[in-house]
């Protein structure tokens, strides 16, 4: 006998958790709800940043904001002004702690500890099993488990890069941070050969700073290899020898375009396991607000909660993978092509781009701001890609 729901909610992370929020927030409180997770949350495992122009629906768990950015490329330094957006830090140890008081308030959510093993589709019903034996069932499962890698290196179809980074929140015994600015990308640091490699710095007040080392390539690094290199930058570029190391934070975040089995029938993927990462950038946590948003008022207002093709997101999806072949193939260097992005076009229209939010004409001149031979020849390997995919 299985037991069954309206909603399995399977994965209470960043994605289970908004989308718990959003379906209640949407009016859906009669309907029965099961957030399984494999365990409980414990201490702050990430910190999500992400720019946005109005509130956030999580604006009081906002720990740090921030209205202007450095920015060091190739022979291009500035601070920025990210006006109408603001960039903002969510820790994870704020959100987990939040839902662990609204969660219990919600009756009509359950929550179970399991870990599961398959989520299927049933036809007219989605089917969750645990590895206990356990057997549910939902008229709808949402599920941000990923159960094997979105890609793998050698599948000459897609491109299969990664975002890995190692951040410290680190003390400083003498002011060292402008409160005021967060560093975007500091790209003085040394360049690997096919890899882009960049400092955040994310300031909580003048001695405290979540300073992260961070790596876009083919292959993630063992955790060591970052030290020396986020050891050099906090030394040369913030005068810092003598520190004391808070927190640390080690992320792998997939940049791929390979298709994410997204929806099978009643069971829909969120998060990144449905592919709601930014390809091109590893961004994720607004995205899926916006994602978890659109499937709870979907199902407010008796629609499917499938995602309906959009002209728009196959273009941005276009430029994700060209992105991804510039990188992959070496046609031009990351630190070149961020660096035309910022200097030539508005920071507000980077922004707008990269949340996918701009018209045509305004991306003909993002277009027109990079390197555009290697972006042209890019756009004719992804298409012959893309036919030969289609095509065998
Ligand atoms: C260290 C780090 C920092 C990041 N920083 C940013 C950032 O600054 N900005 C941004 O936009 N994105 C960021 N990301 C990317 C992305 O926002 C996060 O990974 C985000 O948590 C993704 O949400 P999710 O719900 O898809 O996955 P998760 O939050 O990882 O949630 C998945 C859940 O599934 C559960 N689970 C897994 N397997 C099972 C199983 N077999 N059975 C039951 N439950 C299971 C896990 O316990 C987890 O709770 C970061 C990622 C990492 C790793």
């Amino acid at each position: 006998m299985s037991d069954c729901f309206d909603y399995l909610i399977v994965g209470a992370g960043a994605a289970g958790l908004s989308l718990a929020y959003h379906l209640q927030r949407a009016g859906l409180t009669s309907k029965r709800i099961l957030l399984i997770d494999r365990a409980p949350k414990a201490g702050n495992d990430r910190t999500w940043c992400f720019w946005e122009a109005g509130e956030s629906p999580f604006e009081p768990l906002v720990f740090r904001r921030w209205e202007r950015v450095a920015f060091h490329g190739e022979n291009f330094s500035a601070v920025l002004s990210l006006l109408p957006y603001r960039y903002k830090m969510i820790r994870s140890a704020d959100f987990y702690a939040f839902f662990e008081d609204w969660l219990p308030l919600q009756t009509n959510i359950e929550r179970r500890f399991l870990d599961v093993v398959a989520v299927e589709d049933g036809g007219d019903h989605a089917r969750v099993i645990a590895r206990d034996g356990t057997v549910l069932c939902g008229e709808w499962a949402f599920s941000s488990v990923m159960f094997a890698p979105p890609c793998a290196q050698g599948d000459a179809q897609v491109h299969c890069w990664w975002q890995h980074f190692l951040g410290w929140v680190v003390r400083a015994p003498r002011a060292a941070f402008d409160p005021e600015t967060a560093t975007l990308m500091d790209f003085r640091v040394a360049q690997g050969e096919g890899e882009v490699r960049f400092v955040y710095v994310l300031p909580f007040d003048a001695h405290t700073a979540l300073v992260e080392f961070t790596v876009f390539s083919r292959a993630v690094w063992a955790r060591e290899a970052y030290c020396d290199p986020l050891r050099a930058y906090l030394c040369e570029h913030l005068g810092l020898r003598e520190y004391a190391v808070l927190e640390e934070e080690l992320g792998v975040i997939p940049m791929t375009d390979a298709r994410f089995a997204a929806e099978q029938g009643r069971v829909i993927r969120i998060g990144t396991a449905g592919g709601d990462t930014k390809p091109s950038t590893g961004y994720t946590f607004q995205r899926v607000q916006r994602r978890t948003q659109a499937i709870a008022r979907a199902l407010a207002q008796g629609r499917t909660p499938r995602r309906q093709p959009s002209f728009r997101r196959a273009r941005h999806a276009l430029f994700d993978s060209v992105l991804l072949n510039v990188l992959d193939e070496r046609r031009d260097r990351g630190v070149h092509v961020f660096t035309d992005l910022f200097a030539r076009n508005p920071t507000a229209r980077v922004l707008r781009f990269l949340d996918e939010d701009t018209s045509l004409l305004e991306e003909l001149c993002v277009m027109s701001s990079v390197n555009m031979r290697a972006f042209l020849t890019a756009t004719a390997a992804v298409l012959l890609k893309r036919l030969r995919a289609a095509f065998g």
